[in-house]
């Protein structure tokens, strides 16, 4: 297997309920409108990666419900190699999401068959593991999982990207191994234990990360664009100027983004500008995957 991006994560069915308001407890109200969309930050970054030219393979558990067999179908039509993507005895994660017509949201997230990818589902796929390969991990599976992935990887000179989200702990010998870490504010608030106010705090964060061993951190900074940080940089990078209407997998079309182009060989600071423009892109549309931008939009 020579492909070389490699994303490890979750794939979600989001069932959205439109209603005039949202219901309260032991109540059925009238809904207003229904949509079906693929989600989970695996799959979204596994998708923004594919549709800005990458070579993918997206390692992943869903159900053997429809849910799953419509995802992995809809992985294929993406080009995404989908020989990883395992359907177990478990349901498909799942978003029940119900909007109401002020956009106020109410969400309950079960990860379901995401809860089931093992040390096992890396072994299958780690022959892919080797120099000019880019493993791409987030945190919405075990974190079990992750870090055995992040050790296998590195063990084959894999370069390892970790979108540490939704933010929970990693261990001092996981984040050892990590090439990049790419955290929103929130998130590196967390992993570093200083709250960030200021670019003094934020440095100071920083520098948390890389005294534990994290070669380069990229922080993003949603309208602001990002900071990247390692040996021979320090320094912001702007994001384009644009009407952002719906932020949701603008990290996410970051971090495929970003892959893709370090996948091609080109250095950080071009590859960095490039996630900023396919993120900063994906804002002026509505919805998660509906709203990442083909290489042609670019
Ligand atoms: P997350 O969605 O993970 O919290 P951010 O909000 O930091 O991540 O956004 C990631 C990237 O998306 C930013 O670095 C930027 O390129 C783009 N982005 C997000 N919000 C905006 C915005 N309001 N205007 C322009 N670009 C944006």
């Amino acid at each position: 297997m020579d492909k070389k991006i490699i994303v490890i994560g979750s794939s979600n069915t989001d069932l959205v309920v439109q209603s005039e308001r949202l219901p309260k407890a032991g109540e059925t109200i009238m809904g207003t409108d229904f949509f079906q969309n693929q989600g989970g930050k695996g799959a979204n970054q596994a998708v923004a990666a594919a549709r800005l030219g990458g070579e993918v393979v997206f390692v992943a558990n869903v159900g053997t419900d429809d849910f799953g067999s419509n995802a992995i179908l809809s992985y294929k039509k993406e080009g995404i190699n989908v020989d990883f993507i395992h359907q177990v005895d478990v349901p498909t994660g799942m978003a029940m999401i119900n909007v109401d017509a002020k956009a106020e949201n109410c969400i309950v997230v079960v990860p379901g068959a995401n809860n089931t990818l093992s040390e096992k589902n890396i072994d299958a796929v780690a022959e892919g593991f080797h120099e000019k390969a880019i493993v791409l991990l987030q945190l919405e599976v075990p974190i079990k999982t992750v870090e055995y992935a992040v050790a296998k990887a590195k063990q084959k000179g894999a370069l390892v990207i970790l979108n540490p989200a939704p933010v929970k702990a990693i261990s001092d010998e996981t984040l050892r191994m990590l090439d990049i870490i790419t955290p929103n504010e929130t998130e590196l608030e967390l992993l570093s234990g200083i709250k960030v106010k200021d670019q003094q705090t934020m440095l100071k964060a920083i520098d948390i990360l890389h005294n534990k061993g994290v070669k380069t951190v990229i922080v993003t900074l949603g309208a602001k664009g990002c900071f990247v940080s390692n040996t021979t940089l320090k320094q912001q990078f702007s994001a384009p100027n644009v009407n952002a209407i719906d932020t949701t997998a603008a990290g996410d079309v970051f971090n495929g983004a970003l892959t893709v182009l370090l996948s091609e060989g080109m250095t950080l600071e071009t590859s960095i500008n490039f996630a900023l423009n396919a993120a900063s892109n994906s804002v002026t549309k509505k919805g998660a995957q509906a709203s990442i931008p083909r290489l042609s939009e670019l």
